[in-house]
């Protein structure tokens, strides 16, 4: 059995647990990290990155498609034809990109990689089953970053025609039916995807509109392209386990009972952090429901034992739990941090897109505030007519006193970009008038942001 003693260990090699990794190397600190898996974690290798392939080149069929029935500046398309293989072949390439990257950093800054399933005997040691036999590993501090894994429904447990979305993103064919229980972000990019590559999609949702985390007003787009898309949508609808013959979605309506013809179920209804397998019973752990509960330093209840990203808690996104592996380095290597973010923007990759970030307006109304709004349609946008993407919008939200903006929010096509712009402002506390006062280049969709803001002030000057 072979030993190693670190000053720092990380177990799960996700974004979170990659990114404090590196960070602690960057500070000279010997780190170990500890993953069973492909570098980069669901994020890297069933997650962020290979969705967002797929969306890409399904939007680029569907594209396709759509030049070949109408060309409105003249484009001439003859029937596209798609290679499913090929499409999926070509994500693959660029995670295993990506992998490698991942791996040369972490090398780079001299971290230990050690691969196989890693279990905590206690909160400074850690026993991995590596190819070549068992490993101990001893360290001073302990970095929890075992992230997520899909939600199941008893009624639906994976299997056969029943995927998560780990296999709708690698499936052989696209189905010639997939019906998608859940209507989150997760299951909406997806069923999307797969529509524009041909399948026909139902969604089906328990509350009584897609997207139910997000204020109805932004997802109106979405629904109006889900239905361009020709999905049908089932709100107010319980998915209950397969028909007789296993081929189809039995549904629950207020209407009665419904059998929804599938190839494929992708079962998106949440994540669930991944806190069993690794020994967390043998930690003397508190925990604030199913999370690892965290400070504001992501520090846990035991000393020099800490945690990060999905398996501590909600928003569970990639760029939360970087964040949290850079701090959580930095602390152990003397700085002194802690985890106040103004904002953590979240975006939806669907079509078309929403950005959040901050407050919505009910929400700031809620919090205590009273507030001035200030919205600008992507109609009146004139880089948004360019590109085809009109339906959307940006709505800034601010505090009607000083006018310290308190959320922005938008939807519409290509929109994620913008949300740098908008984690910033609120990050370095901007009022309308820093927002109204900077120049944005012309002609960028940026500018529907400096309008919207203007509008909040009364100054419109395009609408
Ligand atoms: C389809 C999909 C799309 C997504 N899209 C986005 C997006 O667009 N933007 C975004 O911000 N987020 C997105 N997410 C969420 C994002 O993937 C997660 O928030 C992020 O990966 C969390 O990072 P993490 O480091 O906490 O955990 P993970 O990425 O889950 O990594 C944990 C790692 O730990 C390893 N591990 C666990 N236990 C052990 C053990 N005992 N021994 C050894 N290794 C272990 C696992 O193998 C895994 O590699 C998406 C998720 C999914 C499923």
């Amino acid at each position: 059995m072979g030993e190693i003693t670190t000053k720092v260990l990380v177990l799960g090699g996700g974004p979170g647990g990659y990114v404090a990794a590196i960070r602690a190397g960057q500070h000279h600190l010997d780190a170990v990290l500890v993953e069973e898996t492909r570098l980069g974690g669901t994020c890297l290798n069933v997650g962020c990155i290979p969705s967002k392939a797929l969306i890409h080149a399904a939007e680029a069929y569907d594209h396709a498609r759509r030049q070949a029935t109408s060309a409105p500046f003249g484009l001439s398309v003859e029937r596209p034809s798609l290679d499913f293989r090929r499409m999926i072949g070509w994500k693959d390439g660029i995670v295993g990109r990506l992998n490698t990257g991942v791996a040369a950093l972490l090398k780079k800054s001299r971290v230990k990689i050690v691969r196989g399933h890693g279990t905590m005997l206690d909160g400074k040691t850690c026993c991995v089953e590596t190819d070549t036999g068992p490993e101990t590993i001893r360290a001073e501090h302990v970095v929890l970053a075992t992230g997520s894994v899909a939600a199941r429904l008893p009624s639906l447990p994976f299997g056969g025609r029943v995927i998560s979305s780990t296999e709708a993103l690698s499936l052989a064919e696209v189905p010639a039916t997939l019906a998608v229980v859940g209507a989150g972000y997760i299951g909406l990019e997806l069923g999307i995807a797969y529509a524009k590559l041909g399948a026909k999609v139902t969604v089906i949702e328990a509350a009584d509109r897609i997207l139910p985390l997000y204020d109805a007003e932004l997802t109106r787009p979405v629904s109006r392209r889900l239905q361009a898309l020709g999905v049908e949508t089932m709100a107010n609808a319980k998915a209950t386990g397969l028909s007789d013959g296993g081929d189809a979605l039995l549904v629950e309506t207020s209407g009665g009972r419904r059998e929804v013809a599938a190839d494929k179920i992708l079962v998106a209804v949440g994540r669930r952090p991944r806190t069993d397998g690794w020994g967390l019973e043998r930690l003397d752990l508190a925990m604030t429901g199913p999370f690892i509960g965290i400070d504001e330093r992501c520090a846990t209840s035991m000393r020099n034992v800490w945690a990060i990203g999905d398996v501590t808690g909600e928003p569970m996104l990639a760029h939360r739990a970087m964040a949290q592996g850079a701090m959580v380095a930095d602390i152990v290597a003397g700085h002194r941090r802690a985890f106040h973010k103004v904002v953590i923007p979240a975006v939806c990759f669907t079509d078309p897109e929403i950005v959040t970030a901050g407050l919505a307006p009910d929400e700031a109304r809620t919090a205590g505030y009273e507030v001035r709004t200030g919205v600008f349609p992507l109609q009146a946008n004139g880089r948004a007519m360019t590109l085809q993407a009109e339906d959307g919008f940006v709505r800034v939200t601010a505090r009607a006193d000083n006018h310290l903006v308190l959320g922005i929010q938008a939807v519409g096509a290509g929109v994620s970009e913008l949300s740098a712009a908008f984690g910033l402002a609120l990050e370095m506390g901007a009022r309308l008038e820093d927002i109204a006062g900077t120049i944005h280049a012309h002609p960028t969709l940026g500018e529907a942001f400096h309008e919207a803001s203007l509008n909040g002030l009364g100054e419109s000057l395009h609408i």
